[in-house]
């Protein structure tokens, strides 16, 4: 049993050190050298495997007593920070994290009988049962694995950066990986009694198992076993250095010193074990960086700082991204607003020119109305006349009445009626002549289209008492529309009518004779959406060239014409969602002028 005189008992159960390793007395004695040793196969082991170095080094170092103190990796590591050994005999894989963290520092590497070299004797193999299925590393996928603990070196991480270099990663990848700790000889007991797949041990072990008889040679097989020459053992992975003999921080100068020459010096023990110089543990190093554990476990914990150094690339990468995007935006920002203010200004051009558009238009109606009642005046006029002449007549009837002493009421009464009725049918045409002449706006509001063909054709027939118009229709014809427009456009085709009828007498043409007396029929129908309102003549009509082209504004025939009559009468009809067309008759004497509108009740209701 181990004395550790420096540390009183409750520091060290403090420090979780196996009971072995607990002092027995109170003071630490400084003529003992303990030695630390990791007990991979058991605390007995480690008295009987180190039994001859214990003596060599006693006898080479006079004057004190040597101590061989068994651990578990954890129980060691507290030993050293405790200051409980001087030397430790440990796995490679935890002398690189002491030599990291605790400033471990190798004298001698194990030169063991079955291994080439010391740079190269620790490997891991994974047993499985002889006649197991499995053959290669990656079939290792989905089993239950067992292994001595996660820090154990042989025991468990060489052979896990083996199986994830074959896809296999023991973290994720299995069934079940299992650490069954210290003895190691339990986990082949444990594959051979099929308790699990495969078992994951020091290499060397097995055949150690073999030749002691604690396992038969044909009972399990190392999986994928590497060549490796000059080795004795089979591993299932690359060679590592051999376990160091390491001196601590607080180990004397001097004593490491002379443990190293006793080290180097000590013949090989009867199984063929000796030390050599020590040996590079780089390797180690490697493979600690690769599967981010011991020195670089800090790989794994998630920090701002581990990110940097693990993603530089990719956060290099993405910041480059962000900058382009950003770059992007604001461009495309750029380029919307650019382009907003050409769409704006587009816009606003747009408008001017229906603007001004609309106020030619409304110029062109109003002249083309001038125009109408210009050809019209002189017909006005004569209609004038009649009330005029009427009034006079009445007044001057009146006045040789009251000059001959006649003034008996009731005659005098009718002639001031006659008189007053008179002058309000020539104040009724005025009104109708003005209301056509004045410059407004159009409206749209809802008319009874029939309405406004009586009035159209009354100002006509006032206009043209020799002209004959043959109108009839009575039901109310409901449009939106302005009844002033639509007068408009009626007066235009009946005069157009009035006029072709006029030409067609002066050509003479046998078609066209005594076309004069016919009347003008204007019809008023309903169809299925639409009203149809029709002026129809007994005119010569026109070649087909003209025809083509009588909707085109200034087209004319006639001498004083503007031509711009029907162009502008459809306009005012498609505004209002009707149209204008024309076509001869039937009988091929004459045009039939027609005009629609959508019949606003059934618009209402589609
Ligand atoms: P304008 O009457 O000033 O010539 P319009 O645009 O009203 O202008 O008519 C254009 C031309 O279409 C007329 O000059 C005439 O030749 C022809 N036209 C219009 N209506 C008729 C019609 N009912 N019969 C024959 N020709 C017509």
């Amino acid at each position: 049993m181990a004395t550790l005189a420096s540390l009183t008992l409750a520091a060290l159960l403090a420090l979780g050190l196996p009971a072995h390793a607990q002092p027995q007395n109170g003071a630490r004695d400084d003529t003992t050298v303990r030695i630390g040793v990791l007990a991979y196969k058991g605390p007995e082991a480690v008295q009987r495997d180190w039994s001859r170095l214990r003596l060599w080094l006693q006898t080479r170092l006079p004057g004190r007593s040597v101590e061989l103190l068994d651990f578990d990796q954890v129980g060691l590591t507290h030993a050293v920070r405790a200051r409980a050994v001087d030397f430790i005999i440990t796995s490679s894989g935890h002398y690189a994290t002491l030599e990291q963290d605790d400033g471990a520092s190798r004298i001698a590497t194990l030169a063991s009988p079955w291994s080439a070299s010391p740079q190269l004797a620790i490997g891991s193999a994974i047993v499985v049962r002889r006649d197991a299925a499995l053959q290669a590393l990656a079939d290792l996928a989905g089993k239950h694995v067992l292994a001595v603990a996660p820090e154990a070196f042989g025991g468990y991480q060489i052979a896990a950066r083996e199986m994830l270099a074959a896809g296999v990663d023991p973290e994720r990848d299995l069934d079940r990986l299992q650490f069954n700790g210290f003895p190691t000889q339990q986990i082949l007991l444990a594959v051979r009694a099929g308790r699990a797949d495969a078992g994951i041990v020091r290499s060397c072990l097995l055949e150690q198992m073999i030749r002691s008889g604690e396992l038969g040679a044909g009972e399990l097989r190392v999986l994928a076993p590497l060549p490796h020459p000059g080795s004795s053992c089979q591993s299932s992975s690359r060679l590592y250095p051999d376990w160091p003999f390491a001196a601590l921080r607080h180990t004397a100068p001097a004593l490491s010193r002379q443990v190293a020459v006793a080290l180097l010096t000590m013949a090989p023990t009867a199984d063929g074990y000796s030390w050599a110089v020590p040996s590079d543990y780089g390797s180690v190093d490697e493979l600690f960086r690769e599967l981010r554990i011991g020195p670089y476990d800090y790989l794994r914990q998630w920090t701002f700082e581990t990110a940097l150094r693990r993603y530089w690339g990719l956060l290099l990468l993405a910041l480059g991204l962000l900058v382009l995007w950003a770059v992007h935006t604001v461009r495309v920002e750029q380029l919307v607003a650019k382009r907003s203010a050409e769409l704006l200004a587009a816009q606003q051009r747009e408008r001017g020119m229906a603007d001004e558009a609309q106020a030619r238009q409304a110029a062109l109606d109003h002249t083309a109305r001038l125009a109408i009642l210009g050809e019209m005046a002189s017909a006005i006029a004569h209609e004038l006349n009649q009330p005029l002449a009427a009034i006079g007549n009445f007044a001057r009837g009146m006045a040789r009445r009251i000059a001959a002493g006649r003034t008996e009421t009731a005659p005098l009464l009718e002639g001031a009626n006659e008189i007053a009725a008179q002058s309000e049918r020539a104040a009724d045409i005025m009104r109708k002549v003005r209301a056509l002449a004045q410059k407004r706006a159009p409206e749209r509001r809802k008319l009874d289209l029939t309405a406004v063909m009586d009035e159209a054709v009354a100002l006509f027939r006032a206009a043209h008492p020799q002209a004959r118009v043959d109108w009839q229709a009575d039901a109310p014809a409901p449009v939106l529309g302005d009844a002033l427009q639509i007068q408009q456009v009626a007066l235009n085709l009946l005069k157009n009518a009035l006029d072709a009828q006029r030409g067609a007498d002066d050509a003479g043409a046998e078609a066209c004779t005594g076309a004069a007396e016919t009347p003008l029929v204007v019809t008023l129908r309903a169809r299925e959406r639409d009203w149809q309102v029709c002026v129809r003549d007994r005119g010569c009509g026109l070649a087909p060239e003209q025809f083509a082209r009588l909707f085109e504004p200034f087209f004319t025939t006639k001498a004083e014409g503007l031509g711009l009559g029907l162009s502008l009468s459809k306009g005012i009809m498609e505004s209002f969602g009707g149209t204008l067309s024309a076509r001869p008759n039937d009988d091929g004497v004459g045009l039939s002028v027609c005009l629609t509108l959508p019949n606003f009740d059934l618009s209402e209701t589609p």
